[in-house]
């Protein structure tokens, strides 16, 4: 078998304006489709987060890619590697995603290979994988403070004619109540039975009260994730922590780098979790050394595809960490590699995060995944068990022909309803 040809296909997706410590989400969120043709003309899909710099890096390995075998991804990885130096996890930037290129075209490539690989053999990516260790993969209420509005073209605006949690979805959550509200609201409509708001957009004392509203509101059996994307003082972490301790089942990077970490974790007798202090394979030992935190989120994005995932997997089992899934804004391809990766991963324990329920678009036949009481069946269909709408992904295309935006930058969009507003890494 060999790969033909390779489509790198960047898309725009409605994200509605959502707050987080880097500023607010654009009206669209940028992904890029990674579809590889092989010569027994099926094909392969990846799919991964979106910006000019990502696209022309997944040009560059065009060449690398077209003409391999897709069940030889030790070869794949080393041409791709070839091309670009190595990336440390200071590449990865300030801002709460990922911006190192190689992670990406890896993961991006891998995917779609695996893809190739079940569509070739009849059988799951999750088979492939090593099989199912669950049938069923429980997500969390991934919720957002956020201005009222739809995002796209609506921008701040709404749909009058929307219903259910389509109607939920655009309202403004400014407020513990807000929050509240939402989170019955996206529970209702998917079932998701584990929670996590991304703080780190108001002061500290406000997402605490968040937190403690939700407990209110859902009783102790609902599992609560706080995450303010490393934006908090040591100081601030250890005294919001504090208020939180058998609230949160975790506490999802508080403060910024390992050392900071490990001081919160001393303090504060609730797990910590991160997927931005330990990042790559290479933070890995000193994670280990300073005990920084309990619990590690993989991305296959940002770890470097399935396999990397699951060698993650295992280190945590080898140093006692737990294992959890992060995600950003994203389409059904993501969901459904997520999916596959978590359901062949005995050890990941924890509900997966998944931004979906923000997004109303796909580019895959049939449309939206359905969650059933929060959890996706995982498919017995071959590779990720998905079809690409070429029409929908046409669409989505010149949507962001049409948006105009080159990455993802949340900083601006912030200046947009509050001018002068600035980043900061740290700023509680
Ligand atoms: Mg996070």
């Amino acid at each position: 078998m060999r790969i033909t040809d390779m489509n790198i296909t960047p898309i725009a997706i409605t994200d509605p304006p959502l707050l987080n410590a880097a500023g607010l989400h654009a009206p669209y969120a940028l992904r890029i489709i990674v579809e590889l043709v092989a010569d027994d003309n099926s094909y392969g899909l990846g799919e991964v987060p979106g910006s000019i710099e990502t696209e022309q890096a997944l040009a560059a390995v065009r060449e690398v890619v077209i003409g391999k075998d897709p069940f030889q991804l030790n070869a794949i990885e080393a041409g791709i590697r070839e091309r670009f130096s190595e990336e440390t996890s200071a590449a990865r930037g300030e801002a709460p995603w990922d911006q190192r290129r190689l992670v990406h075209v890896l993961s991006g490539v891998e995917v779609a290979c695996f893809d190739l690989m079940g569509k070739a053999t009849g059988r799951p990516v999750v088979d492939l994988l090593g099989g199912k260790a669950r049938d069923r993969v429980p997500f969390s209420a991934y919720l957002f403070f956020k201005h009222e509005g739809a995002g796209g073209e609506l921008g701040f605006g709404t749909d009058p004619n929307a219903t259910g949690w389509a109607a939920a979805r655009q309202k403004a959550a400014l407020d513990p109540a807000g929050v509240v509200a939402q989170a019955q609201a996206m529970c209702a409509e998917f079932g998701f039975q584990s929670i996590k708001l991304k703080g780190g957009a108001f002061e500290p004392n406000v997402e605490v009260e968040a937190m403690l509203a939700l407990r209110e509101a859902f009783g102790p059996d609902v599992p609560l994730r706080l995450d303010p994307n490393a934006i908090w003082k040591v100081e601030t972490a250890i005294e919001a922590g504090k208020r939180l301790e058998g609230v949160l089942e975790y506490y999802e990077d508080p403060v910024r780098g390992q050392e900071n970490m490990a001081q919160v974790a001393q303090a504060v007798n609730i797990p910590l979790a991160t997927n931005m202090c330990t990042t790559s394979f290479g933070d890995i030992p000193g994670s280990v050394r300073l005990n920084s935190e309990a619990i590690i989120l993989s991305d296959h994005h940002f770890w470097g595809g399935l396999r990397s995932s699951l060698g993650l997997s295992r280190i945590c089992q080898t140093f006692g960490r737990g294992l959890s899934m992060h995600s950003n804004s994203h389409v059904g391809i993501s969901l459904a590699a997520m999916a596959h990766l978590a359901a062949a991963t005995p050890n990941l324990t924890y509900a997966c995060d998944t931004h979906y329920p923000w997004q109303s678009e796909e580019v895959i036949v049939g449309g939206r995944f359905q969650f059933e009481e929060g959890s996706l069946v995982i498919s017995d269909e071959p590779g990720l068990g998905i079809e690409l709408d070429r029409a929908a992904l046409a669409k989505l295309h010149e949507q962001y022909e049409a948006a105009g935006l080159e990455r993802r930058n949340d900083e601006i969009e912030m200046q947009k309803v509050q001018p002068g507003w600035k980043f900061q890494a740290v700023r509680w």
